[in-house]
């Protein structure tokens, strides 16, 4: 679900590439787009089905996994499409749940770090309970994934899903949306254009960004695993916003000045992963490096331009 998204094509990708019989991408294609699947079309074992996942799921034949890809991801876009998340996390979580409980597959919830709020433990653990605002511009999101653990976990104890929820941290690549008001497409769009950078609040804001391939590696991990409970993703690389813009500067050979712009309402002012649960469960840790994946990432905003 949300498999012709940023992360959902990139997942399908994988799993098309570790050999898997089929694999079919449902997506009603609001924030992702038909051309991140393009390419994978023209695999026989490759289907993208345009549906929204708010109305019921069914499927023909056997499925082993569900992954729950699907959702608006960026602050900008779920201000805009605030009751779509709402119900895309609710409703399309269930509807999940339910095609994987009649076909006896493992369901895996994309959640994220959002769960931690702006938060006060540092780096967040997956037990810290989080410092969230539920009337905040991103409690449409922040509470459509805190509902998604929950239906997660009802669904696991009450009826015998089998069940993983990742938490996903800020993940950048190549086929993330350029104008989807993310520090990563617009950083990297500003330097490729010779604009100056938006910088939101002071700069002194930490987030840790992971690489898609990396992200992608954590998911399949963490899919055939048997974890149950919450395992962070991400990147424990931190750095503040101010650092990322020169970066990007750096790596993209470009760029204007600094310009600051108002912090927007409840922007977190630290992230960063505790990530010894993968370590240990998974075996799992990033590779790739900001130096070399910000240069893949902006090689494709260079195409995208
Ligand atoms: N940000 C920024 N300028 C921009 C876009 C974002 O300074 O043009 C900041 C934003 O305020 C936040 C950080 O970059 O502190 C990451 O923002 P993003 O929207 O990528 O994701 P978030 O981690 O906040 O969900």
């Amino acid at each position: 679900m949300g498999g012709a998204g940023f992360l959902g094509s990139h997942l399908c990708e994988r799993l098309l590439a570790d050999g898997a019989a089929s694999v079919v991408a449902i997506d009603n294609l609001v924030t992702g787009n038909e051309r991140n699947v393009e390419g994978l079309k023209t695999e026989g074992r490759f289907e993208l089905i345009k549906q929204d996942i708010t109305t019921p799921l069914t499927l023909a034949g056997p499925v082993d996994f569900v992954f729950n890809m699907a959702s608006p991801a960026s602050p900008k876009d779920y201000e805009v499409l605030w009751l779509e998340t709402l119900r895309v996390g609710s409703l399309g979580t269930q509807h999940g749940l339910e095609l994987a409980e009649a076909k006896k597959a493992v369901f895996l919830q994309a959640s994220t770090s959002e769960i931690y709020g702006d938060p006060l433990v540092h780096p967040q653990v997956e037990t810290y309970f989080g410092n969230v605002d539920s009337t905040g511009p991103r409690a449409v999101y922040d509470e459509a994934k805190r509902y998604g653990e929950a239906i997660v976990q009802g669904f696991r104890r009450k009826r015998g899903v089998a069940t993983r929820i990742v938490r996903i941290f800020n993940t950048y690549g190549p086929r993330m949306r350029l104008n989807d008001g993310r520090v990563v497409p617009q950083f990297v769009a500003q330097a490729l254009r010779g604009e100056d950078f938006t910088l939101y609040g002071d700069g002194s804001q930490t987030r840790s960004f992971c690489y898609v391939a990396d992200l992608v590696d954590g998911l399949v991990r963490l899919a055939l695993s048997n974890e149950q409970d919450p395992v962070n993703i991400g990147n424990p690389r931190e750095q503040t916003i101010a650092e990322f813009a020169e970066a990007v500067r750096k790596a993209a050979g470009g760029g204007g000045k600094i310009v600051f712009e108002p912090l927007p309402p409840g922007d977190p002012k630290q992230r960063k992963p505790d990530i010894t649960r993968a370590r240990t469960l998974l075996g799992w840790e990033p590779k790739v490096t900001l130096e070399q994946g910000l240069p893949a990432t902006i090689a494709y905003f260079r195409t995208v331009l």
